[in-house]
C-alpha cells in the first residue's frame, strides 16, 4: 500500500525544530540539527562515471548479508559515483542558479558585503562566483568568492585575497555532506563498453582516434544520500533544489551524462541514521542484484527508508519518468537568502575571523592599520 507522499516544502515547515533561524546568534556553530535527504540519480544516457580517467569505472564492492560461501565470491562491484563528484556538481548546480536569479534586489544586498571586508564584488554589486582550480601548489581556488550562499553553505576557503581581514587561509567547512553513490547492479550487468571513433575528412583513417569507453547503461539506479547541517530553511531549499535539478553529471557529459535526480524521503533528527550503503545492501538482497527496473529499485528504497522513520515524498507506485522532486524557491525567498540568512553567516564569520587574527602575533596591529586604511575609504575592488 502506497501512503500519500507529503510536498518537500510543507516538511521542511513541519520539521523546523531542526532548522536554524537565519538570524540566530552565533549561527556559525554546529548544533547538530541534521536532515538527511536519499535520493537517486537515475542514468538516462550512457554516463560516464569514473575516478581514474579514460576506461575506467569507478567500481566499489559490497558484500550482501548471507551469501558469503566458502568458495563462492561473497562480494557484488558495483559502480559508483565519489562525494566529491556529487558535491562539485551540486556547487555549479546553485552557482547556475544564483546566478539565473541574480536580479537588483539581490545586488543591493550584495553591496552590503563589501563592509564585512570581502573583496570579490564590483561597487556596484555585481558578483560572480565560479570554479577555477589554483594555478600552483599552495594557492587558492581563484574564481570562489567566499561569501555568496554557495560559499557559505558548500564551504570555501577565506584568505587575503577573498577578505581583507583575512591574514591566513580560513576554511567554511561545508555544511552539505555525502555518501557515496551506489549502484546496485555488478558492473558486468550495467556496463557497456562503447568504441568512440573519429575520422578525419579527406584522406580516411582512425589512428589513435579510435578508442574503447566503458559506459554506464541507462536504467541504472545510483543510491545517494546526503545529510544537510544546521541549514536554515531557504539554504535547504536551495540545496534541494539544486539538488533535484542536476540533469547532467559524469565525464563528457554534454554528450553522454544525462541524468534524472529525485529525491526519495527525509528525516530530522539530531545524529545520521541511515547511510547509503545500508540502503544499497537492502536493495542487492532484494534483487539479487539483477538489473531490475528503476521503479523496483525506488519502490525498495522507500520500503527501507520508511522503516527507518524517513517521510517518502514521492508516490513510489508512479513510473520514474512522472516523478519530479524540484522543491521551488521564489525569487523573494531568494533575496532574503542573500539579504538575511547568507549575510548573517558572513557577519559571524568575519566577526570569527576578527577574533582570530587578534590572537596572532602582530593582529592587534594589522587591525589598526586596516581601519585607518578603511578611514580613508581605501578598499579593493575586484
Ligand atoms: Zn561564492
Amino acid at each position: 500500500m502506497s501512503q500519500q507522499p507529503m510536498s518537500l516544502s510543507r516538511l521542511l515547515v513541519e520539521k523546523s525544530s531542526y532548522l536554524r533561524n537565519p538570524n540566530e546568534r552565533d549561527r556559525i556553530f554546529a548544533k547538530g540539527k541534521k536532515i538527511e535527504v536519499v535520493y537517486v540519480i537515475v542514468s538516462k544516457g550512457i554516463p560516464l562515471f569514473r575516478t581514474e580517467g579514460a576506461g575506467d569505472v569507478t567500481t566499489i564492492d559490497i558484500i550482501p548479508r548471507g551469501v558469503a560461501r566458502e568458495g563462492s565470491t561473497a562480494y557484488v562491484s558495483v559502480p559508483a559515483i565519489l562525494p566529491e563528484k556529487i558535491q562539485a556538481k551540486l556547487r555549479r548546480r546553485m552557482l547556475e542558479v544564483l546566478r539565473s536569479r541574480f536580479n537588483n534586489e539581490v545586488r543591493e544586498h550584495v553591496k552590503k558585503y563589501k563592509k564585512l571586508g570581502f573583496s570579490r564584488l564590483g561597487e556596484d554589486g555585481s558578483w560572480n562566483c565560479f570554479i577555477m582550480p589554483p594555478s600552483g601548489e599552495g594557492e587558492t581556488d581563484l574564481g570562489m568568492c567566499g561569501f555568496c550562499p554557495s560559499c557559505n553553505i558548500l564551504g570555501a576557503v577565506i584568505t587575503k585575497s577573498e577578505n581583507n581581514y583575512a591574514k591566513t587561509s580560513y576554511g567554511i567547512k561545508s555544511r552539505v555532506v555525502h555518501d557515496i553513490a551506489f549502484a546496485t547492479v555488478p558492473y558486468e550487468k550495467c556496463v557497456v563498453e562503447l568504441t568512440h571513433n573519429k575520422v578525419s575528412e579527406g584522406i580516411s583513417y582512425t589512428g589513435r582516434s579510435l578508442y574503447e569507453e566503458p559506459h554506464i547503461m541507462p536504467g541504472v539506479v545510483f543510491i545517494g544520500k546526503l545529510a544537510m547541517y544546521d541549514v536554515t530553511e531557504r539554504e535547504a531549499k536551495l540545496v534541494l533544489h539544486s539538488l533535484a535539478t542536476i540533469s547532467r553529471m559524469g565525464g563528457g557529459e554534454t554528450k553522454y551524462g544525462s541524468v534524472q535526480v529525485i529525491i526519495v524521503g527525509l528525516r530530522a533528527g539530531d545524529r545520521e541514521t541511515v547511510s547509503s550503503y545500508d540502503i544499497a545492501r537492502h536493495v542487492i538482497e532484494k534483487t539479487g542484484g539483477a538489473l531490475v527496473e528503476p521503479e523496483t529499485v525506488v519502490k525498495e528504497i522507500v520500503n527501507y527508508i520508511r522503516g527507518k522513520g524517513f517521510d517518502v515524498v514521492i508516490d513510489e507506485q508512479k513510473g520514474i519518468d512522472s516523478l519530479d522532486t524540484v522543491v521551488a524557491i521564489s525569487d523573494e525567498e531568494l533575496a532574503k537568502l542573500w539579504g538575511e540568512d547568507n549575510y548573517f553567516y558572513s557577519e559571524n564569520v568575519v566577526a570569527h575571523i576578527a577574533r582570530a587574527e587578534k590572537k596572532t602575533v602582530g593582529g592587534e596591529e594589522e587591525e589598526k592599520k586596516e581601519k585607518k586604511s578603511k578611514g580613508r575609504g581605501k578598499e579593493e575592488v575586484q
